[in-house]
């Protein structure tokens, strides 16, 4: 016989409003920058995840390194020439697992398609074919944010044959980010490029016939493996409250926002929850994950891989990731209704707020979670704050001194909130978590 939790007999809230004082949170965060970007493929991620790994032994509970195959690729040259006007070079970085072009560069016409929203290639529609698309970065969290990855998707279908994404900030350099092409699949060359370079091309594109030279050059990496590191932590009942991060990024800057704060405040909120797990609360598992960057390729696989039974034990997915940089939370719940309440609730619970945006948005590991019918968020900061520093992540300003630490505090106090209102629900209402979203009523 399970055993039944009683959340008002062990609600012991008072701790969490001293929860974000964990005293190793900020050497933590120090130290996974200190790995460097934690590329996945170059040996900084598996680092990061070794490190991990020692320190959720400390955590106490069940530790475990799980490998799980993806598309591994590494990049190699990349350039990019203006041909017409005023001919030079300009800044240019590959996406990863961008195609290659020939060896000796790929020349095409540009053809400026401003945002790259649909209605822009809906306006250029066979124009696009056979040219070199040129379209604007966002930042990535906002209401109307449309990823890279579905422009690079549209410019594919329209038969583009090259595809260029430019930083919307001036000075800030080029960004990374993913194709998203899978091994073997169709896709064209593409790159990001930097604010002057994408001034550059549209005032020549603008002016007239503009033709570039683009060279972009790859490694497939057969047998790649991403390490996971995995904490599990039984309660009194089988199911599970997960709180996941990434530890993949990208080499540009130290991957700080994205997502070393996410992997800090997950290791201090274990810390803080571990003693407190018991016959009378539910389990935690804290899974770190690499090759997000990748497509979400580690979480899908870990998912994917999973006994199903055992899937089905993971009641509440908290994912963080890029949870400082600004001083507001919003939680991404992934068109699970049931959420908004919850995470309201334990915003109250440790005297904060955190915002809720009901849309599912398929921008971290959550969304695999919500996939599988499994209640997931996404707590994030600077969500439609385009000015604050998040908008550093993806770039080489993407290191530790644009993060303020009473920022991871407020985050890490939200997180143990959330999970302990988690780990503390009633069966019932634990389960209740997944009615009226269209991930579990369309099953
Ligand atoms: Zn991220």
């Amino acid at each position: 016989m399970r055993p039944r939790i009683r959340r008002e007999e062990i609600r012991m809230d008072a701790w969490l409003s001293t929860a974000g004082a964990d005293v190793a949170l900020m050497d933590d965060f120090n130290a996974i920058c200190a790995f460097g970007g934690r590329l996945s493929g170059s040996g900084q991620d598996t680092a990061a995840i070794a490190w991990a790994l020692e320190r959720m032994r400390a955590t106490g509970g069940t530790v475990r390194k799980v490998q799980v195959p993806y598309d591994g690729w590494r990049a190699g040259r990349a350039a990019l020439h203006l041909l017409c006007g005023e001919p030079r070079a300009l800044a240019c970085r590959a996406l990863l697992r961008s195609a290659s072009t020939p060896a000796d560069g790929l020349v095409g016409e540009v053809l400026d398609l401003g945002q790259g929203r649909v209605e822009d290639f809906e306006r250029a529609g066979d124009a696009v074919r056979g040219k070199i698309v040129l379209v604007r970065h966002e930042y990535p969290f906002s209401p109307t944010h449309l990823h890279r990855r579905r422009k690079y998707d549209q410019a594919v279908a329209r038969g583009a044959i090259g595809f260029l994404i430019a930083n919307p900030l001036p000075g800030r350099g080029v960004l990374s980010g993913s194709s998203g092409r899978p091994r073997g699949a169709a896709g064209i060359p593409a790159a990001y490029i930097d604010f002057e370079a994408g001034q550059a091309l549209a005032a020549a594109a603008a002016s007239g016939r503009c033709e570039v030279r683009l060279l972009l050059t790859g490694e497939e990496l057969e047998n790649s493996l991403a390490d996971l590191a995995i904490l599990d932590i039984p309660g009194g009942t089988d199911s599970r409250i997960v709180i996941s991060a990434h530890m993949d990024g990208h080499d540009l800057g130290t991957s700080a926002l994205d997502n070393a704060t996410g992997v800090a405040v997950a290791l201090a909120a274990a810390r803080a929850l571990a003693p407190r797990i018991s016959a009378r609360t539910h389990g935690l598992r804290v899974c770190f994950f690499t090759a997000e960057e990748w497509a979400l390729a580690g979480s899908a696989r870990y998912l994917d891989d999973m006994d199903p039974a055992e899937r089905a034990t993971l009641k509440l997915n908290i994912n963080l990731d890029t949870v400082a940089g600004d001083s507001v939370l919003t939680a991404l719940i992934s068109e699970y209704p049931a959420l908004a309440p919850f995470v309201s609730a334990a915003a109250v619970d440790a005297e904060m707020s955190v915002g809720t945006y009901l849309p599912f948005m398929s921008n971290s590991d959550h969304a695999n979670f919500a996939r599988h019918g499994i209640p997931a968020l996404r707590l994030t900061a600077g969500f439609d704050r385009p000015d604050s520093n998040v908008n550093n992540i993806l770039a080489a300003g993407d290191v530790p001194g644009v993060i303020d630490a009473a920022d991871l505090r407020n985050a890490l106090r939200a997180t143990c909130a959330m999970a302990w209102r988690g780990l503390t629900l009633p069966q019932g209402e634990l389960d209740a978590l997944a009615a009226g979203s269209r991930w579990t009523t369309s099953a």
